[in-house]
């Protein structure tokens, strides 16, 4: 799988670096940015735990 992320609708909440910090980071800014882009395997779910819960919706999966 791959993220797909969306600064236009980033809120900064950083929720996504708490869940996964090694696939999620924010900018000076304050908004997303991907440190590993994939493929990524989540055997741990945390991923796809931390799409699940962005207060905005910014971030997605996409198929590998
Ligand atoms: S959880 Fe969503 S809104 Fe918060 S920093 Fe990550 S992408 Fe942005």
């Amino acid at each position: 799988m791959r993220i797909t992320i969306d600064r236009e609708v980033c809120v900064g909440s950083g929720l996504c670096v708490l869940i996964e910090p090694a696939v999620f980071d924010q900018n000076d800014d304050g908004l997303v940015e991907l440190l590993d882009e994939g493929p990524l395997t989540d055997a741990g779910g945390t991923v796809e735990d931390a799409v699940q819960r962005c207060p905005a919706a910014a971030l997605g999966i996409t198929p590998d």
